[in-house]
């Protein structure tokens, strides 16, 4: 593969003795539906189309610090997967998604053997964040991690209404990983490693959790979906419908603050890949800025 296809769908960076790598899972077109009157999200989101549709990222986080070999929301099943043959069914608002050689290509790519994966964050219960948990094989769910702890936010498990539906990515394929051990519940900040951090910050989900890495005076965060497009970082009260709107300002305030102070690098899930940026204090307020590499 030339480097220039790699680079369309692999981007590394260092954060003091950390290895970031983010792997693209895909594109796609989506809209947002943010909570304000059309004309003002079309002056945000100049890219949106005429049914309102940005063009947005899904990306996976690996991050390699001392002994830690951390997946952040380990994305979709295989591209040849029978899940991705059903994708644009089960997932209509994400309709057409281009796939990338997706997240087992990048890891054999970069030398990281699933089986020496030590811990799976899962950001939040949304199935386009967690699928990639299990591989389907012989219509069979197989733990792609088998030796790494899973964790994700206790409201996203034990209150999912998701577990109720038999069919539900939440059913087969997480609770797949519960009946083998191997899941985990978050209830506050936890150090799952040394420098790696699960911090919760609800509002798009009652779970949502972002992580932080820190080594040395560096720091990175993987938000998950804490802002889905930049605009959010300018508008904290703007979201998709469904979200806890209070929940979500407040998340967001906690991580602004600390992001602008600390200078951390920052990535969101559904960013234009690679979509590394940092937030910075403006006289009219904060701003996201694009970090490229
Ligand atoms: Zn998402």
């Amino acid at each position: 593969m030339s480097d220039e296809a790699v680079s369309a769908y692999i981007s590394r960076r260092r954060i003091g003795e950390a290895e970031i790598t983010l792997v693209s899972e895909g594109s796609c077109l989506w809209a947002p539906r943010l909570s304000v009157p059309e004309p003002e999200w079309r002056r945000a989101l100049p890219e949106a189309d005429a049914q309102g549709r940005i063009p947005i990222g899904f990306a996976v986080a690996h991050i390699r610090l001392g002994d830690a070999s951390v997946i952040v929301d380990p994305g979709f099943d295989d591209p040849g997967s029978a899940w991705q043959a059903r994708f644009d069914a089960a997932f209509p608002s994400l309709a057409g998604l281009v796939r990338t050689p997706g997240l087992r290509a990048a890891l054999a790519h970069i030398g990281v053997a699933p089986d020496r994966i030590t811990h799976v964050l899962i950001t939040h219960a949304h199935a386009d964040h967690f699928a990639g948990v299990t591989a389907e094989r012989d219509g069979r769910q197989h733990a792609r991690f088998p030796r790494a702890r899973h964790l994700v936010g206790r409201a996203d498990w034990e209150r999912n209404p998701k577990r109720a539906e038999p069919a539900s990515d939440l059913a087969v394929r997480l609770a797949a990983i519960e009946r083998l051990g191997l899941l985990d519940l978050l209830d506050g900040e936890r150090e799952v490693a040394p420098g790696i951090t699960a911090i919760p910050a609800p509002g798009e989900t009652p779970g949502h959790m972002i992580v932080r890495v820190r080594s040395g005076a560096a720091s990175f965060y993987y938000l998950g979906d804490l802002f889905h497009h930049a605009c959010e970082v300018e508008h904290p009260d703007w979201a998709p419908p469904g979200r806890d709107g209070a929940a979500l300002r407040a998340s967001r305030d906690a991580l602004v603050a600390d992001a602008t102070a600390s200078g951390a690098l920052l990535v969101y899930s559904h960013g234009r890949f690679p979509g590394w940026g940092r937030i910075r204090r403006t006289a009219a307020g904060p701003r996201w800025e694009a970090a490229p590499a």
